[in-house]
């Protein structure tokens, strides 16, 4: 957990407040800091995203091939 104005390292402290700028944290509330693996999930969205339309991108042209062959038997 990271603190929302300064970034600074918010785990292993006693005081639930930033000791670089002041601001205070609750450890239960996760809006008043800031977590890396909610930016990592949104990182694996986008790598599943952009899987999915190389895959797409490989499995439409031989779908649309598949049919013409269809249509022309
Ligand atoms: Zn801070």
């Amino acid at each position: 957990m990271y603190c929302l104005s300064c970034k600074y390292d918010l785990r292993n402290l006693h005081d639930h407040r930033c000791p670089e700028c002041g601001r205070p944290f609750d450890p239960s509330d996760d809006r008043t800091f800031s977590v890396p693996s909610s930016r990592m999930s949104r990182i694996a969205l986008i790598g599943l995203f952009l899987l999915t339309v190389v895959v797409w991108g490989m499995v439409l042209p031989l779908l649309v091939w598949a049919i013409q062959v269809a249509r022309a038997l």
